[in-house]
């Protein structure tokens, strides 16, 4: 779950990050007054969006006067940003973030995340932070230093300090930047991150630092543990159809192909999507049936995928279990295509528990849908029926 920089910069402050004063406003005439309240000479307009590379397409604004700040928020709230990392759609900015701007002297990079192969917890560092840094790191890998921190979150400042030489940070810059990574190493541990991001981290004239730009990820699974944040997950922090899924006991996450694929099971789930690509085709999405999914639950989610211009065929491979037996998902599908406008072709492979009395289930409500025994010879008629739009 990805929370926005104004959240993601409330947080960090609370464990001791130093970060530029500012306020939200969600209209430019709010921007313009509550900007008053804040002491500067000048001021920087942000759009709050969950994506970021704003600043190269017109999401971060300076302005000299609160009337300026109004103009800048006018030209952000209420219309969709495109950055690179939006895709083409791009996300609406429903509010924007007013800050006093900082006199930068040195811009680094400084983030927290889990190593994808061992699971460690590590901390990862760039003299070169600032707009440029993605595409810099994506050409050049060896700009970004990792250090391995050990995963009960202690903190040894003086392996951090020799981590920051060794990453080209200055001298005059390490204590402010040791002084930002304790407490987003504190920030990390302390609410089951899986990412807090700093970029830029700016350093002062005077050597002191602070967090011009934020982004934390919060792990979903680790929800429970936090009831603090649980009004975030229903606040717009989640993409709309994640939360709707959320809300119907489904996992479901938005990809970019074109084969709709309903799966109870994430491990089934996640070799569904594996044997899509290696048929050359490409999932639509990843979804996840928990066991005590109801059918009317299941409905909802696969009526999300119905929606979805993009999906031109659906796969159902379900694996019918103890808990979720396959007619209680044959009757979801049932129901979702009876109410459904589109109806994109159907393929179904359904094994285990109640899987003959399903598919006479699914026959007896007239359902068009071409059924396998096998998972592999569902998925290459499906990657079959999204390359060629025949069934
Ligand atoms: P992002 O592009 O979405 O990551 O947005 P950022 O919050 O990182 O802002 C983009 C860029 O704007 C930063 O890298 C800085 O170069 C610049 N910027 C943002 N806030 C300030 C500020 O207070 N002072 C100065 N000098 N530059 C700022
Ligand atoms: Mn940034």
């Amino acid at each position: 779950m990805n929370l926005s920089e104004h959240l993601s910069k409330e947080i960090l402050a609370q464990y001791g990050v130093a970060i530029p004063t500012g306020r939200l406003a969600t209209s430019p005439e709010e921007a313009e007054a509550r900007c008053r309240e804040i002491e500067a000479t000048k001021y920087v307009v942000k759009a709050q969006i969950g994506a970021g590379g704003r600043g190269l397409s017109g999401g971060v604004k300076f302005a000299a006067t609160p009337s300026a700040v109004r103009t800048e928020a006018a030209r952000m709230i209420g219309k969709r940003l495109v950055t690179e990392q939006t895709g083409s759609a791009g996300e609406m900015v429903n509010s924007v973030y007013v800050e006093e701007a900082i006199e930068i002297a040195a811009s680094y990079y400084l983030s927290l995340a889990f190593d994808q192969h061992d699971g460690q917890p590590v901390l990862l560092c760039s003299a070169k932070g600032g707009v440029e840094f993605e595409q810099a790191a994506q050409m050049d890998p060896d700009i970004v230093s990792h250090l391995t921190l050990p995963s009960d979150g202690t903190f040894d400042e003086e392996a951090v300090g020799a981590f920051l030489e060794k990453s080209g940070i200055p001298a005059n810059s390490r204590d402010g930047v040791i002084a930002i990574a304790k407490g987003a190493a504190k920030a990390f541990f302390a609410n089951d991150a899986t990412l807090v991001e700093i970029n830029p981290l700016a350093v002062r004239k005077d050597g002191s630092a602070v967090a011009v730009d934020a982004k934390i990820s919060l792990d979903g699974n680790a929800l429970f543990r936090h009831p603090e944040y649980e009004d975030l997950a229903s606040d717009g922090q989640l993409d709309e159809l994640e939360r709707i899924a959320q809300d119907n006991d489904i996992n479901f996450v938005r990809m970019s192909g074109n084969i709709g694929v309903v799966v109870n099971g994430a491990g089934l789930g996640l070799a569904t999507n594996d044997m899509i690509v290696d048929a050359g085709g490409s999932p639509a999405n990843f979804m996840d049936i928990r066991t005590t999914t109801t059918s009317l639950q299941i409905a909802k989610g696969i009526g999300m995928l119905l929606q979805d211009d993009s999906v031109r065929v659906v796969l159902v491979n379900v694996h019918g279990g103890g808990m979720t037996a396959c007619d209680t998902v044959a009757e979801g599908f049932a129901i979702a295509y009876s109410r459904a406008k589109r109806k994109p072709p159907v393929v179904v492979r359904l094994a285990g528990t109640n899987a003959v009395w399903a598919l006479e289930m699914l026959k007896n409500r007239r359902l068009e849908f071409e059924a396998f025994d096998e998972m592999g010879e569902a998925v290459e008629r499906a990657v079959e029926i999204a390359r060629t739009g025949r069934v």
